[in-house]
């Protein structure tokens, strides 16, 4: 099997789950992300970043939502990338791999961003470490794929719209597809 139709299988499968308190399941959150990054006219690697960027979550031995509610980090981040860069270059797994450093990132930087956060995101940002102090932030702003992970963080936020239409997996499948042929 094509690993995109590895992964469209999670996401009709482990996807149907809940994403952490949040209204809409892990597979429409991030179907939603990546069309947020399309509608943006973001490049190709940055649309599958955002689409996968919670594959973490679904893709086998990381701990559930509903566990890391009850106080776990799973760093699904690591683990997505991880399982990501074995078809993808690190244009799409390393903003995977930074979104959720990039939360605390945002929330130290702009003064305003904590308020955007849902009230599941807001629970694990403590778990994840709080906002980076200065150094931190300094570091993180540094590192090569950081404005990619922001731009995905920002489309994370955002997607959690329990009315939005969002297009189906298959939307995605071409421009997936180029990309693990590149990656
Ligand atoms: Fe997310």
């Amino acid at each position: 099997m094509h690993p995109v139709d590895e992964i469209g299988d999670l996401f009709a499968g482990e996807g149907a789950q809940d994403y952490l308190g949040e209204p809409v399941s892990v597979a429409v959150h991030m179907r939603q992300a990546g069309a947020l990054a399309e509608a943006a006219g973001a490049p190709p690697e940055q649309v599958a970043a955002a689409l996968l960027h919670d594959v973490g979550h679904i893709c086998g031995g990381t701990v559930s939502g509903r566990e890391l509610m009850a106080g776990h980090d799973n760093r699904h981040g690591d683990a997505g990338a991880a399982w990501l860069a074995q078809w993808f270059g690190p244009e799409v797994s390393e903003p995977v791999r930074l979104h959720v450093a990039a939360k605390r990132y945002l929330c130290a930087v702009e003064p305003g961003y904590f308020s955007k956060l849902s009230e599941a995101s807001v629970y694990t940002l403590s778990v994840q470490g709080g906002p980076m102090d200065r150094a931190e932030a300094e570091a993180f702003a540094a590192l090569p794929h950081a404005a990619a992970a922001v731009a995905v963080r920002r489309w994370d936020e955002e997607a959690k719209d329990p009315d939005a239409t969002t297009p189906e997996f298959s939307h995605f499948r071409d421009l997936l597809i180029r990309l693990t042929a590149a990656g």
